[in-house]
């Protein structure tokens, strides 16, 4: 049970708890508002950085015990459960509110993880809430087979934040089954079967969409992936090559090269790889490319500034149309534009979504031009859930709480802000490197060292990875290797947070390095 000492004058409290609880001995500042404490960035790593409070109270947990969950985990939730659970000693969360999580014991997190970069404006945001809750005392369900103004008002506003010809949206219940759809649209317009995605990709789980994820860890030993071959991702840090211009991102490589500012041999290469990958592994005349504006469980990786573009050009000389798989990168991520494939100066053919268009609530979206929408009547495709009232209503009171909190403008502040200073760790610590992303879709890789660039291997990543979430702070991991810690939080976050979370990276890598 938690006890709380607090100090009227001072609003100072003082937490204890179970034994193992990290607030056995942390120092709480309670804020007058939502805003939370500025902690000093520069304190030792010897100290224990202290979490910005807010004025949110959760609820007294009441329910079955820790024990039991996991009982019931092992015994009658598939095996994946148990499998993708993160943490030695797991998070047992009981509730959340905007950029907070708080577990049964009523520890409050820092999450910068957002349920894989899926709660986008905040965990129960008031207005998102009061949206759901409204449509569920009137609606629940109906199916696209009767008219309600839920799903006009919600493609309407929808297709409105997209430029001409991306007009025609298809709502879907996942990111998984978005791709999938793209997928067959693009078969069905093109008339033609192969898809390109790069290696270290992940575009799904689903039996097709396997096939466009590249990363040995989500393929299964059966027939999936025909018609899909992936190509030379072009990452400028652990990639070939890779220089000091090269990406949209306020932190550059550490790497040398000697290009002039606005040319980038990189990109040179890396086209020239996309270009043998044409000519060698698939037909003439191809379905389509898919790619994310920034790789998301690939690890925030990033391309040369020009590679999009010219990519694209090519894939429609062979009669390709152009994804852009925003499932992680739309809705203000990025920060300096709403979706990310603004930010490559390009305008694709298909757009899919999902994740944070829902802020939590199961949907997902694909958006494409008039033409190819109609390749779709050919025949008959139904889908019971797809613009249910309720996900209408959530998906449009999360456009709204983007424009209305400014999420967008946060994003790229807080993002810009947070990747400065984690860049001042990779310039201190020999196993931090690379810091890169735009706005707050950040990727943080851990290597051996700067030498070798070898991944930090599995067992030191879970060391820094536990440490980091004992001290307050659910951040992922992703890459190919598993080396890369991945910070997408809710768009919300603050700059005290991202101090907080600085200190106590610098602490967990600090720590490391001495047991080392
Ligand atoms: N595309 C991307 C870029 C993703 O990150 C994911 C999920 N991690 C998906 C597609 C699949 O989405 P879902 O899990 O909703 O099926």
């Amino acid at each position: 049970m938690l006890k709380v000492v607090s100090c009227v004058s001072g609003r100072w409290a003082v937490f204890t708890g179970h034994p193992g609880n990290r607030l056995l001995s942390a120092k709480i500042h309670w804020a007058s508002g939502p805003s939370c404490q500025k902690s000093d960035l520069r304190s030792s790593p010897s100290e224990i950085p202290e979490m910005p409070s807010c004025n949110f109270s959760p609820e007294e947990y009441k329910g079955m015990s820790k024990a039991r969950m996991i009982e019931i985990r092992k015994q009658n939730c598939n095996p994946m459960t148990m499998k993708v659970t993160y943490y030695k000693k797991p998070v047992f969360i009981h509730q959340g509110y905007m950029q907070y999580l708080w577990d049964v014991d009523g520890t409050q997190y820092l999450d910068l993880f957002a349920g894989v970069a899926t709660v986008s404006v905040g965990h129960c945001h008031p207005k998102v809430n009061a949206a759901a809750e409204k449509q569920l005392k009137k609606l629940w369900h109906t199916t696209l087979i009767y008219v309600y103004p839920t799903l006009h008002e919600y493609c309407e506003k929808l297709a409105s934040y997209f430029p001409d010809p991306l007009k025609v949206v298809f709502l879907t219940n996942s990111g998984s089954e978005a791709n999938e759809l793209a997928m067959f649209m693009a078969r069905l317009y093109t008339g033609n079967f192969d898809i390109i995605t790069f290696r270290g990709s992940y575009h799904g789980g689903s039996p097709m969409t396997m096939g466009l994820t590249s990363n040995a860890a989500y393929k299964y030993p059966v027939a999936n992936g025909l018609g899909c071959t992936n190509t030379m991702c072009p990452d400028v840090f652990r990639g070939p090559w890779g220089g000091k211009h090269c990406r949209d991102s306020p932190v550059q490589t550490t790497r040398e090269c000697s290009c002039a500012q606005g040319h980038c041999e990189a990109n040179d290469q890396y086209i020239k790889q996309l270009k043998e990958t044409l000519a060698t592994s698939v037909p003439p005349r191809i379905a389509a490319f898919f790619a994310e504006p920034i790789q998301g469980v690939g690890g925030a990786v990033q391309y040369p500034k020009n590679y999009l573009k010219e990519a694209y050009k090519l894939v429609r000389e062979r009669g390709g149309i152009c994804i852009a798989d925003e499932v992680q990168t739309g809705f203000g991520r990025t920060g300096s534009h709403f979706w990310g494939f603004q930010g490559h100066d390009v305008i694709p053919d298909m757009v899919t979504m999902a994740k944070g268009i829902g802020n939590g609530f199961p949907m997902g979206a694909v958006i494409t031009t008039p033409e190819i929408a109609a390749s779709f009547t050919k025949g008959v495709h139904f889908n019971t859930f797809a613009g249910n009232p309720v996900a209408c209503a959530v998906g449009s009171a999360v456009l709204d709480t983007i424009i209305e909190d400014g999420t967008q403008k946060n994003s790229l502040d807080v993002g810009t802000y947070l990747m400065t200073e984690l860049a001042k760790l990779r310039d201190k610590y020999e196993i931090i490197g690379d810091v890169r992303g735009k706005g707050l879709q950040i990727g943080v890789e851990m290597i051996k060292d700067k030498t070798s660039r070898e991944p930090l291997p599995p067992e030191d990543m879970a060391e820094i990875f536990e440490d980091v979430k004992d001290m307050g702070v659910l951040i992922g991991k992703g890459g190919v290797y598993g080396q890369i810690f991945r910070i997408k939080p809710p768009m919300c976050i603050t700059k005290e947070d991202a101090d907080f979370f600085v200190e106590v990276f610098n602490k967990s890598v600090h720590n490391y390095m001495e047991r080392r």
